[in-house]
């Protein structure tokens, strides 16, 4: 005989967590290039510098390293998401499914049903709507602009019609195709075309976090239909795992109200795995490794951010006028140098040169202190002057204002003028 279960007539529900998160993660995709450390964005490509800020760093397009390292950890830190908590991400976080269940929630507001991917009622609420999803498509649009462009800058030049022509092409583009995803697209993304859906069939592993109704369940199932009809993806949870769950909850949610009205607890769970495995089972080789990857990848880029020097120095021989010798006999060699400022604050720096055997300073003519904004870029022109018929090997220093060592760089000065060798 199956125990009774006393439960309180109002059922813990997933969904309005599932709101709160849904909520969170798109006030801070809006909010984050509004964000600034110190007078630099806290994420922003900037495409005609050829920068990246992330939070806090500037770096520049020979770093593009750290950016790959980035990139490849969080790469992996989604597949280890996947592969333990299955397609939560797909239900709770990613933002198709926020728009689309903005988008369907608005619908239900004016009165209209989503059946089937589509929605039915009267044709002038279903126009208000579409005047809706056009705005927030402009805003989506917007909003991922403003990771290229400075926001406030953004609407500067929107209001003045001083947009460069790629922003506005790009920014009519996106509107015109998020307004398609809302108006007609929303969950086909999800079980049709979303790349991640079908390759995240690759990853379930049998102890993946999954929604089900248990076997010892079944008998009290009453077959009201609520848990497929509250389902965004149209699946009947009741026939077992399926790939194209988002892992939402709604299910859960809808079962826990309709058993909780019989004073008993909802059917269907959050589970790790379909047998019955528990979270034990992540303990396998897959999971393991992928974490231990991860970490590694994590520590690798937080040593190489720890160890960025605060500026760079990148020294060439002039192509324009190589050498030149000077009526007192020495031998001047013309020199191009590029310094970066990547810190979040304007500095002062010098740049000299010394012997690299002997240490001897040598004489620089040109403009060698300077003053760089944060993550400036800047090319300095100079004239080195060694004694002539030497080879003399160089090291040129970059210091701040204080003296402190901040970069160097290396070249050769061979003995016959005009021959100047550069490392
Ligand atoms: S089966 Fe449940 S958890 Fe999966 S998509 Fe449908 S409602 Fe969401
Ligand atoms: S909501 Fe619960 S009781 Fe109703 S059909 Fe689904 S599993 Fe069965």
């Amino acid at each position: 005989m199956t125990p009774s279960v006393s439960v309180s007539s109002k059922p813990t529900l997933l969904s309005p967590w599932r709101r709160r998160v849904q909520w969170a993660t798109s006030l801070l995709l809006l909010l984050l290039p509004w964000l600034e450390v110190g007078s630099t964005s806290l994420v922003r490509i900037d495409i005609p510098q050829l920068r990246l800020y992330l939070f806090g760093q500037i770096l520049r397009i020979e770093e593009l390293y750290l950016v790959l390292l980035f990139s490849l950890m969080l790469g992996l830190a989604f597949l280890l998401l996947t592969l333990v908590l299955g397609r939560v991400w797909c239900g709770w976080l990613c933002p198709q499914t926020t728009l689309s269940d903005l988008a369907e929630s608005i619908g239900r507001k004016f009165g209209l049903q989503v059946k089937q991917n589509r929605l039915h009622g009267l044709f002038w609420r279903k126009m208000l709507l579409h005047l809706i999803y056009l705005l927030i498509a402009f805003v989506v649009a917007a909003n991922l602009l403003w990771y290229f462009i400075e926001p406030r800058q953004f609407f500067i030049q929107l209001i003045n019609f001083e947009l460069h022509y790629v922003a506005a092409i790009t920014l009519m583009s996106t509107t015109a195709l998020i307004y398609l995803d809302l108006a007609l697209v929303r969950r086909l993304m999800c079980s049709e075309f979303c790349p991640y859906g079908r390759f995240q069939t690759t990853l379930v592993d049998k102890a993946t976090l999954t929604l089900l109704l248990p076997d010892s369940e079944q008998h009290r199932c009453i077959d009201c239909g609520s848990c497929l009809r509250v389902c965004p993806m149209e699946i009947d949870i009741r026939r077992g795992y399926q790939i194209e769950c988002i892992n939402c909850g709604r299910c859960l949610d809808a079962c826990r109200q309709v058993m909780g009205r019989q004073n008993e607890p909802g059917l269907i769970s959050y589970a790790f795995g379909t047998s019955g495995v528990g979270a034990r089972g992540l303990l396998n080789p897959r999971v393991l490794l992928l974490g231990a990857a991860t970490v590694v990848l994590l520590t690798l880029l937080l040593l190489a951010l720890l160890d960025r020097p605060a500026a760079s120095l990148q020294v060439s021989v002039s192509h324009a006028v190589a050498t030149r010798q000077f009526a007192d006999g020495r031998q001047g060699t013309f020199f191009n140098a590029w310094i970066s400022n990547r810190s979040q604050m304007r500095a002062s720096y010098i740049l000299s040169a010394r012997r690299s055997d002997s240490g001897e300073p040598l004489p620089l003519k040109g403009q060698v202190q300077f003053q760089l904004a944060p993550g400036e870029n800047r090319r300095v022109d100079f004239v080195l002057l060694t004694p002539a018929d030497q080879q003399v090997p160089i090291e040129f220093l970059l210091t701040d204002s204080d003296g402190l060592k901040l970069s160097n760089a290396t070249a050769y000065i061979q003995a016959t003028p005009k021959d100047v060798m550069h490392e």
